[in-house]
């Protein structure tokens, strides 16, 4: 049962027993019963902005598979595309572009990125990523971050399969004590 009717359950309970011993205070109950409500429908529209449906997954699919043909990747042999969802509703895609001098390589997430920020999009609200000879794929460490920049924590990374299957991670999960320059909660301990 979700929690919302656990608590409505609850709340009626409070009140039939309060009733049934003279002690009803149904302005207290409403006003519980509000509280609930509201804090139910904010989290509720939070999680409706990056759920992933099947018309978003195949938005995304459609939209890597038809980029990985333009990958260059004739060093390693290992093609990966990606594609971004925006706040907005654009799509963005990119692919792998290696370099003979190796450490000059660009990521797919790398290059979808750098597409949808030079048409001004900043908000990624979900990143598919594909390499056809891995299953699963996922991004590298510095994509990672990368994509940490122009995330929220609702943003959903997906990684696929040859068969179109796929597994999400928020970003949050992809990157815990991701690097940003805001302070993060305090763990430091005095010592003695
Ligand atoms: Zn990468």
């Amino acid at each position: 049962m979700p929690q919302i009717l656990k608590e409505i359950k609850s709340l009626l309970n409070h009140a039939q027993n309060a009733t049934a011993h003279g002690q009803a205070n149904v302005s207290f109950l409403i006003k519980a019963l509000l509280r609930h409500l509201k804090k139910n429908i904010a989290s509720s529209a939070m999680n409706y902005s990056n759920q992933l449906t099947t018309a978003v997954f195949q938005k995304l699919w459609i939209a890597a598979l038809r980029q990985l043909p333009h990958s260059y990747s004739p060093y390693s042999n290992f093609p990966v595309t990606a594609s971004l969802l925006m706040e907005d509703g654009s799509l963005f895609t990119g692919i792998n572009i290696e370099n003979a001098s190796y450490s000059m390589t660009l990521c797919a997430e790398a290059s979808a990125i750098a597409n949808a920020i030079s048409q001004k999009h900043q908000k990624i609200t979900h990143v598919l990523v594909h390499a056809p000879k891995l299953d699963f794929c996922p991004p590298c460490g510095a994509c990672r971050q990368r994509i940490n920049e122009f995330s929220t924590p609702n943003t959903l990374i997906i990684l696929t399969n040859q068969q179109g299957n796929y597994k999400t991670l928020t970003m949050p999960e992809l990157l815990p004590c991701s690097f940003n320059l805001e302070a993060h909660p305090s763990s430091d301990q005095s010592i003695g």
